[in-house]
């Protein structure tokens, strides 16, 4: 059927009732506020948008699951004690994106976002003074998938291994909303040609690209920089290293220079469930294997109870 035919593909916007969620009884059903993408409106006095000031998480819905949304709800969590945001607890997330999918009927694939803002800036005279956060949650069935093979540059970052450490006001490892910079980054990959970069600290150390946790597998042992250096703890990561368990390899958190890079036998970049091959990083050719990157992606959407067992344990 032509595109036509088959008319745009659903996207769904649901803004939730933060007070009635910071205190939701178990079992209850939260309220959800479905607006039409076309006219939804965001406060002009709300500080997601005035300063970038909230966090998020997005993850890939696949036949209806949101796939490990129980690891995205705990970093969502440890964002918003970073942020110093009180948030709702975990189980009214899960009440509120439950209902969300449930609105949105059947889902085949899809990208989930939940958004939080800290709410309107009291500090404005015409701002509502008791507003509480801003909860939204959107789905966009129209997504395509990440390419499977890609080339990636290196980019600057300058901050230390340790800036996490001496500088918690960075807010280094937290996903909130200020992406300038991540969109900044993407911008200049995608000038020098490449599909998505990995950033290096100062002291030459490996951390993370814009949008994705990066990955190396060295001979039987499959390793990721330690999320202390000041990147996020990739839920794509953890499912990967369930998957390297269970087929034998040994996983490992480490501080991995940007040498190591060039010398694996294998580098992906991956986020939302889904993994990337490394092809060529800074136009240097790599070893690289497109059809295990492949078979990652499938068993993230086919494994879950192992994974889900293997990530709760
Ligand atoms: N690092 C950054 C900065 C990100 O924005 C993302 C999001 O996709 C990731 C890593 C990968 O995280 P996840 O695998 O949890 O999607």
């Amino acid at each position: 059927a032509s595109p036509e035919a088959t008319g745009p593909k659903p996207f769904g916007i649901f803004f939730a009732d933060a007070t009635e969620l910071l205190a939701l009884p178990a079992g209850a059903t939260p309220t959800l506020t479905r607006v039409d993408p076309e006219t939804a409106t965001v406060s002009v006095f709300d500080l997601g948008l005035i300063r970038g000031d909230g966090i998020f998480e997005a993850t890939t819905v696949w036949k209806g699951t949101p796939l490990a949304w129980g690891l995205h709800l705990t970093r969502l969590q440890k964002s918003a004690q970073m942020a110093e945001l009180e948030i709702p607890p975990t189980e009214a997330l899960v009440a509120l994106t439950d209902e969300v999918l449930a609105q949105m009927g059947e889902v085949e694939y899809a990208q989930l976002k939940l958004m939080i803002t800290r709410g309107a800036d009291d500090s404005l005279s015409a701002a509502p003074k008791d507003a509480p956060l801003s909860i939204i949650a959107m789905v966009d069935c129209g997504k395509e998938p990440r390419e499977p093979e890609i080339e990636i540059v290196t980019l600057d970052r300058e901050v230390n291994k340790d800036s996490a450490q001496k500088a918690p006001w960075l807010l280094l490892g937290a996903k909130t909303l200020s992406y300038a910079t991540n969109m900044a980054a993407k911008r200049e990959y995608e000038r020098r040609g490449a599909q998505n970069a990995v950033f290096i600290t100062l002291d030459g150390y490996v951390m993370e690209g814009p949008q994705s946790t990066v990955v190396l597998r060295e001979g039987g042992r499959v390793v990721t920089p330690h999320p202390s250096i000041g990147i996020l703890h990739g839920t794509t990561q953890q499912e990967l290293f369930a998957w390297a368990e269970l087929t034998g390899l040994e996983t490992a958190y480490e501080e991995i220079t940007k040498d190591r890079l060039f010398t694996a036998d294998q580098v992906w970049m991956m986020g939302a469930s889904s993994v990337q091959s490394v092809r060529a990083i800074d136009g240097k050719p790599i070893t690289h294997d497109i059809d295990t990157a492949i078979e990652i992606s499938e068993f993230m959407k086919t494994e879950r109870e192992a994974i889900d067992a293997w990530t709760a344990a």
